[in-house]
């Protein structure tokens, strides 16, 4: 189960690894928080379907579910919404408040129950979901990663989240955060692309990031996927109205891609089975074992 904020996080967030999961028979299911109707036209050559538009909560709404279908059906995974409101990403000094609707408002409680009963129906052995900074400072990023620290520690517990007609308690195995970004992956494929006498997106993220001194939180697990990157890009441009094919996420060519960096990187926060780091699979100590029921 891989759990994200909008329509789009999951092509952009290990991606490659749910569609190889999905690929080996493994049952993957995306569950978005949010609709993504705050979101702005993000692609300059973005064109709104026939018979839509872009101009209201409802009209993104609508919008941004036929993309998630189109990203869904790429990837090879179920998808399913949790019905919460898109917070919007606040700019300005001051921040401007977050809208009453926002899913970053919503009581922990209320916003946590719709994932704990995701989480009974759907029995994941294995949980992903954003570092507690949201890994992006996005209110909804952020509290993303609340709401599904409290399903994985409340949904094997019977005493709570207690709702008629509700699922059995499920007992999740492991939680990782995605880290798609190290600083170690902008280095190497930054020097690849320099070497092979490319211009580099990374520059001055790199130099951005080593500034701030912000402690890297640790990678634990890199899960090989170079043959999944063409479905994770299938699913990116799925989400039309957010990603400029010709924009950020393509500039890197994927043969350099392939060669230097053909992992998606991930930190095992919480554990309740034995493993041995690094791990190369997000379900070692879980295959092949009695818990892989
Ligand atoms: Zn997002």
């Amino acid at each position: 189960m891989a759990v994200h904020a909008h329509p789009d996080d999951e092509s952009s967030k290990g991606a490659a690894t749910t569609a190889r999961y999905a690929a080996e028979g493994v049952e993957v299911l995306v569950v978005t928080c949010t609709g993504g109707e705050r979101g702005d036209v993000l692609n300059p050559s973005y064109a709104v379907p026939e018979g839509h538009s872009f101009d209201t909560l409802e009209a993104k709404r609508a919008v941004r579910r036929l993309e998630m279908a189109a990203a869904a059906q790429a990837l090879g995974v179920q998808q399913h919404w949790l019905g919460f409101v898109d917070s919007g990403l606040p700019e300005g000094d001051p921040l401007p408040p977050l809208p009453d609707d926002a899913f970053a408002l919503v009581p922990l409680e209320e916003a946590a129950a719709p994932l704990v009963e995701a989480v009974r129906r759907f029995r994941p052995h294995v949980i992903t979901t954003y570092d507690p900074s949201g890994g992006y400072p996005h209110p909804d990023h952020i509290y993303t990663h609340t709401v599904t620290a409290e399903a994985w520690e409340a949904a094997g517990d019977a005493s709570r989240y207690v709702v008629d007609g509700g699922a059995e308690p499920w007992t999740p195995l492991k939680l990782y955060y995605n880290h798609g970004f190290s600083v170690e992956r902008l280095r190497t494929v930054h020097e690849a692309m320099l070497g092979a006498g490319l211009e580099s997106p990374f520059g001055d993220w790199i130099s951005s990031r080593t500034a701030r001194e912000i402690p890297e939180r640790p990678v634990t697990t890199k899960v090989p996927v170079a043959e999944f990157f063409a479905r994770r890009d299938a699913a990116l441009t799925a989400h039309a109205s957010q990603i400029d094919p010709a924009g950020f996420f393509f500039a890197v060519p994927r043969d350099v891609e392939a060669d230097v960096w053909p992992w998606e990187e991930y930190e095992l926060a919480e554990s309740r089975v034995e493993t041995s780091i690094p791990e190369d699979d997000l379900f070692a100590g879980i295959r092949g074992t009695e818990v892989a029921r």
